[in-house]
């Protein structure tokens, strides 16, 4: 086996760097202007006039950097490429860098604070730009046999995916990709993994390692094609010759018509539940889901779900009730939620958790969350992310009862007659569908995902990064709304305050919970860490900047494991004492410094003088190496969307349920109010799912029993 080091590219410049300024894109051209040049460094080493480039593997993609060097070694003018790098992060910084390296006539820079991957990426690139100046040998890989494309053998590529490195293991044969092992183990399960999981066979099938990334999976999918290629190019092939494999491109689109009972329109949480649910009540089910996988934000959920009377509480002493779950959640969402709803929600919550343990998903972990009075949040035994977890044993329970997932299949328009919805239009990647169905249920997950929709209810949060998954784009609230549905709290979106920018990761609140504090450019703290998201996101959002740095300490990092995967995403910054951290983050070390002391006084004390904070002081922030994350509020969860009632049944703008339509999770409006508890949205989908599957099914039963109520054809 070969080992697949070779990560840095090299070539003489690209016609494509200068197109690329040309154009506009993520590119700048820097020159040295000639009054301002420093000595050049020296002429001893042997510098060749001339242009020279070389590429990194950025946060995206691969990120060039052209050095154009006088033959005293002197770096003239800098050009940097890198299409792939998020526009308002990495992109943004590949100015700052190419000034930088102008400067410093060398790629030894400062990495730009949020942007690391696309720093580090022009740092080695630069680097191995101006070695070639020095007369460094272009690497010049092996060549197979003529005619031939590869050398036969096993490589081994590597490269850096969401969560760390991918290596891809190839078999190939003279001019055969013969097998293929994707190994991705720190890609986010049932969102990266997927892309490791289905890109294999993709590129198998096409022998080519130009095939469209996997949708929603595009860092993981970046990684997986750059370590192809890498393990390829050891091979000897010519990555130049290789053709362009696009789904997109297929043949002319079949139209199939089919009938069933239910038909169920997104594969999150509350899609899932209400097709298992509809299927164990016997009817015939299929989903429809516009993305590769499923899961939708559900797959993001890292805490669990609330639940009260449950027999877990029971077992644990944990006093708790219906009644207090219903007080406190409508306390926290602001005293405007739908109280039937929530009646409900609480009702069923313990009869959810029994069927949870029923289909093989136990929830058996119960303890404390905020905004809740009692024990009540419920999350799997081995402390891994609920939402994963759910959508994984949904998943398996699908299979097992052959409910049928249309994957890459997007439903566009309710179909009705009468005023009764009685089908789905769908447009799949070689079909587009025409569904007959007894009733709908919309499970499409809310519309964070959708700036223009975002825009249109909250002007305000325009240009606010979103947590949402790529799906999540308000389809179904849109197509509801097209039957006459009402809409609920629409304009209810909830911020999450600790979103990293540039990758859009939340941090989640247990960092702060477990002591982290929060301080703005200027080095010092400005709230009560722990109050409730929409304060401490409003609090951020009145800083320099509008962001603020999330510190902890060594002690805090070995304690949670969810660091580790921020440490991996290169999203933390580290120092050795709390000075140096606050030179990387351009903070005043003494400011910051006098911060920290003054924090680890408070907690000492157990009195927070500036701030009032009285929760997550347990520890104090001593234990060096420090280390930040740039965080600023992010759109997390929007509340609002279709009104519907404690039967899961879509309401129209007279009030009237829709016959054939339900709804249930992040589509519908009215359970969380003007702000969701943490657990809440867990037990909303499985509650709700359930709800909406089994009124379903039992539609499709009246339907057939009276079938004078069915709209006339
Ligand atoms: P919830 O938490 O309410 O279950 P999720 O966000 O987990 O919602 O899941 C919603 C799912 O619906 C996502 O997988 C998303 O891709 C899918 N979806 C959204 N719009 C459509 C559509 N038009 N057709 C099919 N699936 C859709």
């Amino acid at each position: 086996m070969k080992s697949g080091k070779k990560k840095i590219v090299t070539g003489l410049i690209a016609l494509a760097v200068s197109l690329a300024v040309l154009l506009g894109l993520q590119a700048v051209d820097r020159s040295l202007p000639a009054e301002a040049a420093p000595a050049a460094e020296a002429a001893a080493a042997g510098f060749q006039a001339g242009t020279y480039s070389a590429s990194a593997d950025g946060f995206g993609g691969p990120v060039t950097v052209a050095l154009t060097v006088d033959g005293g070694g002197r770096i003239t003018n800098v050009a940097i490429t890198g299409d792939s790098e998020t526009p308002t992060v990495g992109g943004a910084a590949i100015p700052t860098l190419a000034d930088e390296v102008l400067a410093a006539q060398s790629g030894d820079v400062d990495v730009v604070s949020g942007a690391t991957f696309t720093s580090n990426a022009v740092r080695a690139a630069a680097a191995a730009a101006y070695e070639q100046a020095k007369g460094a040998p272009v690497e010049e890989g092996p060549k197979p046999a003529d005619g031939n494309r590869y050398i036969p053998g096993t490589y081994t590529g590597t490269s850096k995916g969401f969560g760390g490195d991918i290596t891809v293991t190839v078999v190939l044969s003279e001019n055969e990709i013969v097998k293929l092992t994707i190994d991705g183990s720190h890609e986010t399960e049932n969102i990266g993994s997927f892309a490791v999981d289905m890109l294999d066979d993709r590129i198998l099938e096409a022998q080519t390692p130009n095939v469209d990334a996997l949708t929603g999976a595009t860092v993981s999918s970046g990684a997986i094609i750059r370590a192809l290629k890498d393990a390829l190019s050891q091979a000897g092939a010519d990555l130049s010759a290789f053709p362009t494999v696009s789904d997109a491109s297929g043949g002319i689109k079949t139209y199939e018509s089919m009938q069933v009972d239910v038909v169920v329109i997104g594969a999150g949480g509350a899609g899932m539940t209400a097709a298992i649910k509809a299927k164990q009540a016997g009817k015939n089910v299929i989903v429809l889901e516009k993305m590769p996988y499923a899961g939708g934000n559900t797959t993001k959920a890292t805490g669990g779900m609330n639940a009260a009377e449950t027999h877990y509480q029971a077992e644990q002493g944990i006093e708790d009730s219906v009644e207090q779950f219903v007080a406190d959640t409508i306390k926290a969402g602001h005293y405007i939620n739908d109280e039937a709803l929530v009646t409900m929600m609480a009702e069923l919550s313990a009869r959810a958790i029994d069927w949870l343990d029923s289909i093989g998903a136990p929830l058996p972990k119960v303890s404390f969350s905020g905004g809740a009075t009692n024990k009540r949040i419920h999350a799997p035994a081995d402390g891994s992310g609920v939402g994963a977890f759910l959508v994984t044993r949904f998943l398996n329970t699908m299979d097992e009862l052959q409910i049928p997932v249309y994957y890459d299949t997007t439903a566009t328009r309710l179909m009705t007659l009468d005023g009764a919805v009685v089908g789905v239009m769908a447009e799949g990647k070689t079909a587009n569908y025409t569904i007959h169905a007894g009733a709908v249920v919309l499970a499409t997950g809310g519309f964070g995902n959708n700036e223009d929709m975002i825009v249109h209810y909250r002007s305000d949060l325009l240009g606010t990064v979103t947590t949402s998954a790529p799906g999540i784009t308000g389809d179904g609230i849109l197509m509801a709304e097209a039957v006459g549905a009402d809409l609920v709290d629409i304009e209810q979106i909830q911020l999450h305050p600790t979103v990293e920018q540039g990758t859009s990761m939340l941090i989640t609140e247990s960092v702060r919970g477990d002591g982290a504090i929060l301080v703005n450019q200027n080095g010092k703290r400005f709230i009560d860490e722990l109050q409730p998201r929409d304060v401490v996101s409003a609090g951020e959002l009145e800083q320099p900047g509008s962001y603020a740095y999330i510190i902890f300490d060594q002690r805090l990092r070995d304690g949670l494991k969810a660091i580790e995967k921020y440490v991996s995403t290169g999203i933390v910054v580290q120092g050795e004492t709390i000075e140096a951290l606050a030179e990387q983050l351009d903070i005043d070390p003494a400011t910051l410094a006098q911060t920290l002391s003054d924090w680890n006084r408070y907690v000492a004390d157990q009195n927070d003088p500036e701030f009032g904070r009285t929760t997550g002081m347990e520890a104090d922030l001593s234990v060096a190496p420090y280390y930040a994350i740039k965080i600023a509020p992010g759109i997390h969860h929007t509340m609002g969307g279709v009104h519907i009632d404690t039967d899961a049944r879509v309401i129209d703008v007279n009030g009237d349920p829709i016959p054939g339509l339900y709804a249930a999770g992040e589509v519908t409006g009215g359970v969380h109010g003007g702000n969701r508890v943490g657990g809440n949205a867990v037990a909303d989908i499985v509650v709700f799912g359930g709800v909406a599957g089994e009124n379903a099914a039992a539609w499709c039963d009246a339907l057939a029993a009276e079938p004078e109520m069915a709209p006339a054809a």
